[in-house]
């Protein structure tokens, strides 16, 4: 625990679950929590004044979601309009789902969580939050902790240092501090980074700057395509009804999206063709791909940047957009140096650099008075830690919807309460089994499985993983959907109160390289 010495709040608080984060995964959660175990108490302790985590943090012109709403849309909320949307939009699908299941009443907004402490002999987690507002401390307890905030900071996003920074005359920010105040008509506007964030800033800024610059390191790989589903709308047309819309639509995207999948490691070269076919749509067919158009890494080793409507595109043959791959050396009076000596001026210069990985939260935890190292527990498929009792994050996916994931470890959180009410179990943990042995133990995730930079710059501080199915952190919701649901809870990798359902006590040691 850190701030003691501020006041208090009388004694703790005591609810069965506390939800960490009210983004899209910790409602998400309250949501399958109430429908699934509507004995238990939760509350949901979020640091800011609302909800909605990611899509209330960035505030870009255009932002918006790069992956389709009806699979980023819960399972159980139909989505009714187009497949990409704005961050407007996705906050007001998520307001909906708190109005209309009572969600609200749950969650402590401006609490900040400071601390979270372990006790086997109580088998309770005390969950420190300081009050945002007056600072205070609020204490609570619970049996369960879901950790549903996120994977970055929401606060300090990365910029790589670079020398000069100091002499830059004009405006410097980051895509994730963007001011929506601040205005960009006739500015010329600089980008540095290529990834999805600039994506979406890019024809936005374009639409009323003077010109945009994008100074990228290495290109991205663009789907681009009409912002609209035909299969929705057809279905629309013909009177189907919406949650029907919603299932089947769902399970045409993710069939499609496998296939893409599969597609893109088996052939990419074809695919690679079939993308720039795609760019040549709205951009022409003369539209130059070589240099700054033809990535260097495998098609979907990192997140494809969706572009609706081929909107970056339109914007670089209308002569709205430059585009140079180069490193940035400095800062100048005027705007930046590149490595290769050419000066870009610009007035407002906006990192789409990146996220600051922030490891649950950045919140010390502690089980029975040690600190808990992230980087020496091993991870149950990559929501559960060796060595940690009752709690699970929930870490979504990045090839398909983040949301599948809450969804699907929504159903295994509350069949876990649910076997060990039944069995009368107050703790649950992972541990290494027999077979698992001199099993070597890896970075949290394959380098070339998926390897954007704010992972690959933290990886020290992640959980680990070993080499078979159930240690792993595969990020392939299509084994997933197969593999969780039927995870037998008595398996020998879970320990209840200390010891395995079927009869063995014997825990494997983790051997920490
Ligand atoms: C700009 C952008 C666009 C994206 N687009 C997509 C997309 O189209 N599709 C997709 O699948 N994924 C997308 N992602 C990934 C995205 O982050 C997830 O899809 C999803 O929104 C994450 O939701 P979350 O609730 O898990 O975490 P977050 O949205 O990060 O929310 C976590 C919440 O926890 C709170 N919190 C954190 N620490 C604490 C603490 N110590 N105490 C109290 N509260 C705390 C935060 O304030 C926040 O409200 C995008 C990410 C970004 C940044």
């Amino acid at each position: 625990m850190t701030a003691t010495k501020q006041p208090r709040t009388g004694s703790a608080n005591h609810v069965d679950v506390v939800i960490v984060g009210a983004g899209i995964s910790g409602v998400g959660s309250a949501y399958h929590l109430q429908q699934q175990c509507p004995d238990k108490s939760y509350v949901i302790l979020e640091m800011k004044d609302t909800f909605g985590g990611t899509w209330e943090t960035h505030k870009y012109p255009g932002v918006r979601s790069d992956s389709d709403l009806y699979t980023f849309g819960y399972r159980f909320k139909p989505w009714v309009g187009t497949p990409i949307a704005s961050a407007k939009e996705i906050l007001k699908y998520m307001g909906e789902v708190i109005d209309e299941n009572g969600i609200a009443p749950h969650i402590r907004y401006g609490h900040r969580i400071t601390g979270c402490s372990w006790s086997s002999k109580d088998n309770l987690w005390t969950v420190e939050a300081t009050r945002v507002s007056d600072k205070s401390i609020v204490m609570f307890t619970c049996s369960f902790l879901w950790m549903c905030q996120g994977y970055y900071d929401h606060e300090k996003p990365y910029i790589p240092d670079w020398p000069g920074m100091d002499k830059y005359k004009g405006r410097l920010i980051h895509a994730q501090l963007w001011d929506p105040k601040i205005d960009y008509t006739d500015k010329r506007v600089l980008v540095i980074g290529s990834g999805a964030t600039a994506a979406t800033v890019i024809p936005a800024f374009a639409e009323k700057a003077a010109h945009v610059t994008m100074l990228q390191r290495s290109p991205t790989y663009f789907f681009c395509s009409e912002n609209k589903n035909e299969l929705a709308d057809r279905l629309r047309q013909i009177g189907i009804d919406e949650p029907t819309i919603h299932r089947v639509v769902r399970a045409q995207i993710m069939y499609d999206q496998d296939m893409m999948t599969r597609r893109c490691k088996a052939e990419p070269d074809v695919v690679f063709e079939e993308l720039k076919a795609l760019i040549r749509h709205y951009a022409g067919q003369d539209f130059q791909f070589e240099p700054h158009f033809t990535p260097r890494y495998r098609v979907w080793q990192q997140r494809l940047a969706f572009c609706p409507e081929g909107d970056v595109f339109k914007a670089a043959a209308a002569g709205k957009l430059s585009v140079f791959i180069d490193n940035l050396q400095t800062s100048t009076e005027k705007g930046v140096r590149t490595a290769s000596g050419e000066e870009i001026e610009a007035d407002i210069v906006v990192a789409a650099t990146g996220f600051r990985l922030s490891v649950m939260g950045d919140i010390p935890f502690a089980v029975d008075g040690k600190r808990v190292n992230w980087h020496d527990t091993v991870t149950y498929r990559g929501m559960m830690f060796t060595g940690v009792p009752n709690l699970l994050w929930v870490f979504g996916y990045f090839r398909a919807s983040w949301t599948l994931r809450v969804d699907m470890l929504g159903d295994f959180v509350c069949n876990l309460l649910k076997h060990m009410d039944e069995t009368g179990a107050k703790r649950v943990e992972v541990a290494l089994r027999d077979e698992d042995g001199g099993m070597q133990l890896l970075p949290w995730i394959e380098a070339d499985n998926f390897n954007p930079g704010y992972l690959m710059r933290g990886l020290d501080q992640l959980p680990r993983r070993g080499d078979k199915a159930e240690w792993r952190h595969n990020q392939d919701y299509w084994a997933e959907r197969v593999e969780i649901p039927e995870t037998d809870l008595d398996g020998a990798e879970f320990l209840y109160d200390g010891g395995r359902s079927g009869g063995s006590r014997k825990v494997q040691k983790i051997q920490v390289a």
